[in-house]
């Protein structure tokens, strides 16, 4: 439109001014009047644009029509004039014909010029239209006041009014938008604090779960919860009680929260009023409508939250009641559970703790010796009555605690023994080798069968104390003689795995057990000799009426000629003394006079019956214990047998002088430890009915020791020992190549205190460094020997001689078929498969009986041939193998007959 105004306008001006407008006019004509520009001015002269109706065009036209046609008569008359007067007419012919040229110019302009007027008219009308539609842009423009400086030109007063009246408006709304920007802004900031609500919330969610995670563990803890356990159980209580108290505190910190929700909320309210009061124009209401859609989300977001977070709290202390319900429940349980163990007899760890408290009290001098024997048989038979004083005791002073228990004491007899086993080793807390796993074995399956046990063990520095419970030294020192002076010696008490231990601390110079090794210092006779002196002091002191002194090896052998040279002679004759040899190589020689350290009479000793060695001028302490112990045993009948002959190391005749004192009996594995099914150190538990675990461990084990594991069905034969001459250490090595050479893979835990042994075997593990098949592993790590039981197919103990061995039991147990050679306690508890001598239930491993080469191989091809031709019998065979009762039970029965009958005897000797 504006376009074509702008065109009509520019043809109007080019009529005007007589300029050609190239468009509108017909070039040629236009260039004749061009030409002749006087005759045009002569005809249209002066005479001004106007404004012409189509009635006046046509006026024009016939008026021109007329005119042409007089014009036409007058040629007619000068042509007749002409011819009359000769050249003149010539003349006036050319005059003639200029004058219609220029009768067809006028005409041909006077056309042009109503088109002119007619345009003209048209753009006027087009420029009214264009006027009206700049006055509504105007007014357009001056509403959105960004173009109030183009507007206020060129308008009239009127406008001028108009637009400081849409000024003034749009003043307030710009005032308007301050405000509500500043609103936004408080929103914004009210959104944030939302934002901080919620996530107050979601702590208090947290803390929530933290409470319930910890109702749980109080559960699972409960449920685990032995009376012995009372002082962590109280403090868990307490724990749980804070964490209560931080509950209710987290409990109120919401509350506050939801305290400023409310503010804020009023201050939205505020908001939402000052926004309905606001006179705002279209734009404004359109803000506020989105502020109030905005406000409105936020209110339900709030109201949300809100809720949310009542329902938390709600939930909160619902949950805090719960706990404080189930918390007072399980603690009712938890006595009745208490009481009915008590009532059973059950948690050993109870009782070991009450007997240890008597003797401390004993050993303080704080009771009397009859007193303490009256409550460490009560404490012995599990007698109600001490357990409710020392559970009603809590919080009492101990002398309080004291005088209730004297109360108490009352006579009484027991059917069980009072058994304290005196020994250089102890597992888990001090463990070289079998016999540690003696002492707790046997003393848990006595302890078990209703004896009272005690175990008196060396305070080494370098022992497993987090293996000990509640570790804590008795306000007492026991003075004890060695090399002619008194030395003291402090007095830890402890229990492990339930059963009540002594550690005994000499104050002495020698500092004998703070060697960071259990043995082979150079003074290995003195700090056993000192130790088996100091033992005995402390039960001579103790008061104690132990029926059976039990010493184990050549450590401790000492206490039996101790016992009945020296303290027998002080009135501590009542036990009766045990010693177990647990392998007959080691036997404890030394020159006579050190006998002397340890307070023993050399003159009286050092003699070929008692203990001069058989076969040269020392003394020998295990010959020693032989002669001076009521009870002698080794750890397998078949070692007894071989100990009476060859085996016997020297000892042999002395053996069989006092055969009648001495016999074998087999030793168990401790089944709680050694237990597919629950032990902690597998990847996988398994058990004889579920035998995929053993396979996930193979595989676990492989992994680990990044062996092959391309082929799962090759067999992995395993090996743990001491690597000492007696465990046959050239089959081991002959062990390696052939399980290569028949396709299988071998892994070996195993260190030696013999340097060149353990040269030697570093060199093998260089030499298959990079064989993916075998692993030597030459360090001791207990863990690692829970995994190699399990992942072993099967499992060698080529010994030249074994006492009992343990290893080919465990592996029984762990699924793993033994290899043995036939010796020992291997010969008495290892049956080979394809001897159909042996009842085939009894059959569970291979043997050999020549401790060469040719007969490992053959025990070892065998099994290869079972495992890759018959998997079936193979599979039966492992289950039949771990399904055998290895436990202490048996032998423990046999070890409570001996004693029984040795403290029958003493009984009648008194
Ligand atoms: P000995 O008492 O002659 O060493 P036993 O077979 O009677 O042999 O007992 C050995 C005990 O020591 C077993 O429990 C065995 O697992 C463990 N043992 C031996 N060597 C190691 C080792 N290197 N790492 C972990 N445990 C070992």
């Amino acid at each position: 439109m504006a376009c074509s105004a702008a065109v009509a306008g520019a043809e109007a001006t080019a009529l005007l001014c007589r300029r050609p407008a190239p468009s509108l006019i017909a070039g040629r004509n236009i260039l004749a009047v061009s030409r002749r520009p006087r005759h045009c001015n002569l005809r249209t002269g002066a005479q001004p644009p106007q404004k012409t109706t189509s009635s006046a065009n046509y006026r024009n036209r016939v008026n021109f029509q007329r005119d042409r046609a007089g014009a036409s008569s007058d040629d007619e008359q000068q042509q007749k004039s002409g011819d009359e007067n000769g050249l003149p007419n010539i003349q006036l012919e050319d005059l003639v014909g200029k004058i219609q040229n220029t009768e067809k110019n006028i005409l041909l302009l006077n056309q042009a010029r109503l088109q002119a007027l007619e345009r003209a008219d048209k753009i006027l009308k087009e420029k009214e239209a264009l006027q009206q539609e700049i006055n509504i842009l105007e007014i357009k423009l001056s509403e959105t006041g960004a173009q109030s400086e183009l507007s206020t030109k060129g308008m009239s007063d009127a406008e001028a009014l108009e637009f400081d009246v849409l000024k003034e408006e749009n003043m307030l709304l710009k005032d308007d938008i301050t405000f509500l920007k500043a609103k936004l802004i408080d929103i914004t900031e009210k959104e944030e604090s939302l934002f901080k609500l919620e996530k107050e919330r979601a702590l208090l969610d947290s803390s929530l779960r933290e409470l319930e995670c910890a109702f749980i563990a109080a559960h699972s803890d409960m449920l685990k919860l032995g009376p012995m356990q009372h002082d962590a159980w109280w403090e868990k209580v307490e724990n749980l009680e804070e964490l209560l108290e931080s509950t209710a505190n987290q409990v109120e910190h919401a509350a506050l929260i939801l305290d400023g929700y409310h503010a804020f909320q009023d201050k939205v309210d505020k908001l939402e009023a000052s926004l309905g009061a606001t006179n705002i124009s279209e734009f404004c209401l359109y803000l506020v409508d989105l502020l109030k859609k905005r406000v409105k989300s936020i209110e339900e977001r709030f109201q949300a939250c809100n809720r949310e977070m009542h329902s938390q709290i709600e939930l909160c202390e619902h949950s805090i009641v719960e706990f404080h319900d189930t918390l007072s429940k399980l603690i009712k349980e938890s006595e009745k559970k208490s009481m009915e163990h008590y009532q059973e007899g059950m948690p050993s760890e109870f009782w070991s703790r009450i007997s240890l408290l008597i003797d401390g009290w004993s050993l303080e001098k704080k009771i009397s010796n009859d007193d303490a024997n009256i409550l460490r048989e009560m404490a012995w038979k599990r007698d109600n009555r001490l357990r409710e004083a020392y559970l009603s005791s809590r919080g009492m002073a101990e002398r309080e605690l004291i005088d209730s228990f004297l109360k108490m004491a009352l006579p009484g007899t027991s059917s069980g023994l009072h058994i304290v086993h005196i020994a250089a080793e102890m597992a888990p807390v001090a463990k070289v080798g079998g016999l540690a796993d003696v002492i707790s074995g046997l003393g848990k399956a006595l302890q078990k069968k209703g004896n009272l046990v005690e175990i008196i063990l060396p305070k080494y520095d370098c022992m497993q104390h987090n293996q000990i419970n509640n570790l804590k030294v008795l306000d007492v020192v026991v003075q004890s003689y060695f090399e002619g002076n008194m030395f003291a010696n402090k007095i830890w008490t402890g229990t492990v795995e339930g059963l009540p231990v002594y550690f005994i601390e000499p104050q002495h110079p020698g500092k004998f057990f703070w060697r960071a090794q259990y043995y082979g210092e150079h003074d290995d006779f003195k700090r056993f000799s000192y130790f088996s002196r100091v033992a005995l002091e402390l039960l001579y002191q103790s008061g104690k009426k132990v029926d059976i002194i039990h010493c184990h090896d050549w450590q401790t052998a000492f206490v039996a000629p101790l016992y009945w040279d020296v303290y027998a002679n002080l009135g501590f004759s009542l036990a009766r003394i045990c010693f177990t040899c647990h392998n007959f190589e080691y036997q404890g020689t030394a020159p006579a006079q050190d006998l002397a350290c340890c307070g023993l009479d050399v003159e009286r000793l050092d003699r070929p019956d008692r203990m001069r060695d058989n076969s040269h001028g020392r003394i020998n302490v295990v010959k020693g214990a032989i002669v001076y112990s009521n009870i002698v045993t080794t750890v397998s009948p078949t070692y007894a047998q071989e100990v009476r002959s060859e085996g016997g190391r020297g000892l042999q005749d002395t053996l069989k002088i006092h055969s009648k004192k001495f016999v074998g009996i087999i030793n168990g594995i401790d089944t709680d430890t050694w237990n597919p099914s629950t032990d902690r150190f597998l990847k996988v538990q398994y058990s004889a009915n579920d035998l995929y675990g053993k396979s996930a461990n193979k595989a676990a084990l492989r992994k680990q020791l990044k062996m092959s594991s391309a082929n799962a069905s090759q067999p992995l034969v395993g090996c743990i020992t001491r690597l000492v001459p007696q465990k046959g250490v050239h089959l081991i090595r002959h062990a390696i190549y052939k399980t290569a050479e028949l396709g299988g893979q071998f892994v070996l835990l195993g260190s030696s205190p013999v340097p060149n042994i353990q040269r030697e075997f570093e060199g093998i593990a260089d030499q298959f460094q990079n064989n993916s098949n075998i692993r030597l592993l030459l360090k001791y790590d207990d863990a690692l020997s829970h995994m190699i039981f399990a992942a072993s197919d099967m499992f060698i103990v080529p010994s030249m001689f074994e006492p009992c061995g343990l290893t080919q039991m465990i592996a029984m147990r762990y699924g793993s078929v033994p290899v043995v050679r036939r010796t020992g306690g291997l010969n008495d508890s290892v049956f080979d498969f394809d001897d159909e001598t042996i009842p085939m239930e009894l059959r569970n491993g291979f043997t050999f009986l020549k401790a060469d080469e040719q007969g490992f191989d053959s025990a070892l091809e065998r099994a290869f041939n079972y495992y890759h031709r018959k998997p079936e019998v193979w599979k039966q065979l492992v289950q039949k193998d771990m399904k055998i009762d290895f436990s202490w039970d048996t032998s423990a029965s046999q070890y409570e007959d001996i004693y029984q009958r040795a403290a029958a005897q003493a009984r009648a000797a008194t």
